[in-house]
Order: structure tokens, then sequence, then C-alpha cells
């Protein structure tokens, strides 16, 4: 039984979240999972690849967590989820099955990926479905991917056919290594760099690429997530 606080939350919320039905949820490799979320609302929104979309995940609170939808069609989307924090969001992706509902606020405007041609793609878990958004623009890609599990990284890039343009990196506490795969991926021609993920790896990435003989023309750059910090966005 919800308290009356939990009620006032709802109340107030529902001016902006839409409570979407989950119709597809499948564990794609280990610690990701594809959800397809259905709403009436989601019909006629404006969705530009690098969106997000902010999803509630516990009725009577205000807990927003932020994901990248990989398509829009009518009134359906799709996200790819990592399941890898300690938190709500995490959590509900770990169990979340067909039938189950969550609360949408978006999509909104985050990364825009449109217009881009040649790119550098850094990322980690959080990001695979930036990199399946950016499909949508061009396939003129190098990825390269900081992984906790670089054989589950693996996998999943596997499974959306993203393999052969990636390089999956053991994270390190110093991320040199990361760090040379990436200088190795700017290619001769301009490009722009894409990054996203551990706030900690967007700044030293920014902070290298001063450096790079070979600069990108621009750099879209967006923290996902950070260690102890909760929610970020
Ligand atoms: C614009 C944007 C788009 C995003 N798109 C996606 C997406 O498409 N798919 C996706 O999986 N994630 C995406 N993220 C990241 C996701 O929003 C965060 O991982 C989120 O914090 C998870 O919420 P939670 O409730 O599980 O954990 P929280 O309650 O936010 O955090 C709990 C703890 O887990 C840690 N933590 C949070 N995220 C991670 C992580 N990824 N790995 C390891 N530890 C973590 C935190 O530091 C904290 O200590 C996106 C973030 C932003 C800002």
């Amino acid at each position: 039984m919800p308290t009356l606080s939990e009620r006032l939350v709802d109340v107030a919320s529902s001016a902006f979240l839409h409570t979407a039905e989950v119709t597809v949820a499948e564990p794609c490799a280990p610690g990701f999972v594809r959800v397809e979320l259905r709403a009436d609302a989601f019909r006629g929104a404006d969705w530009i690849p690098g969106a997000k979309v902010q999803i509630r995940t516990q009725r009577g609170t205000l807990k927003l967590r932020t994901y990248t939808p990989i398509r829009w069609d009518g009134d359906t989307t799709e996200l790819i989820a990592c399941t890898h924090a300690d938190g709500p969001a995490a959590e509900w992706f770990r169990g979340v099955a067909a039938g189950a509902t969550c609360d949408v606020f978006g999509p909104r405007k985050s990364i825009d990926l449109r217009g881009l041609d040649r790119v550098v793609f850094v990322g980690d878990e959080s990001s695979i479905a930036l990199a399946v958004a950016l499909r949508t623009v061009t396939s003129r890609v190098d990825h390269v991917f900081e992984a906790s599990e670089p054989s589950a990284v693996s996998a999943m890039l596997v499974s959306r056919g993203l393999d052969r343009s990636s390089v999956v990196v053991p994270k390190t506490a110093d991320r040199q290594s990361l760090l040379a795969h990436v200088r190795a991926a700017a290619p001769d021609e301009s490009f722009d760099l894409v990054v996203t993920g551990n706030a900690k790896t967007v700044h030293e990435i920014r902070r290298d690429s001063r450096n790079w003989p070979r600069r990108p023309a621009e750099i879209k750059g967006k923290a996902y997530w950070a260690e102890g910090r909760t929610g970020l966005d």
C-alpha cells in the first residue's frame, strides 16, 4: 500500500512520465539485457539518434535513470542496459520480464549523433546502446570499448554486428592501454570523437586528445556514470 507521500509523488510526476509496458525482455550477453517498451504516448515522439530517455522503475519515488534508445518506431522503443551497477535500475533490468511496466520521461536531447560521418567511438558497457544508435547514422566508425568483463562486451558486440569495427580493452586503473588503443584508432582523415561511459575515462580521453597528432574535428562527450554517484544526468 503506497504511503500518502508516495501517492503525491506519483500524481505530480504523471504530468511528465508516461507508463510503458515491457513487451520484450531478453538477456543478450552476460550482464546485458535488451528491452522493448511500448506506450501509446510514444507515438509521434521526436527521437533523434543519441537522445536519451529517463526511466523510473519504482513508483512513489523520483529516482530516474537514463538510457539510450537504439530505435524508435511508432509506439515502441528499444533499450540495451548493462546490469553492473548497484542501483534500482540495474536491479530492475536484471529481473524484468514481458508484462512489467515502468515510467518513462522523454525522449530528450543528449548527444546528437546526426550528421556524423567518420567517427572514433570510445565507451564502455553503458555505451553500447549509443554505438548501436550511431550505426543508424554512419558505418564509418572505429570503436574502442573499456570493459570490466571483456568477454561479455565482446559477446554483446558480436550480437549487434559491431565486433569487426571494435577493440575491447580490459579496464585498468591507469587507462594507459585504453589511451594507446584510442590514439591508434585516430584515422589520417578528418574525424569526430564520441566518448561516453565512466566519468573519469571521459575526462582522461578528452585531456589526452589535446596531444594527439591527429586531433578530432569535434568531440561529443558525456559522462554516463561515476563511481560512488547515483543517477548521473
Ligand atoms: C545520457 C545517458 C545515457 C545512458 N545510456 C545508457 C544505456 O543505454 N545503457 C546503459 O546500460 N546505461 C546507460 N547510461 C548509464 C546509466 O544511466 C547508469 O549506469 C545508471 O546510473 C544506472 O542506474 P542504477 O540505478 O542501476 O545505479 P545508480 O543508483 O545510479 O548507481 C549505484 C551505484 O552503481 C554505480 N554504477 C552506476 N552505473 C554503473 C555502471 N554502468 N557500471 C558500473 N557501476 C555503475 C554507481 O557509481 C553507484 O555506485 C546512460 C547514462 C546517461 C547519462
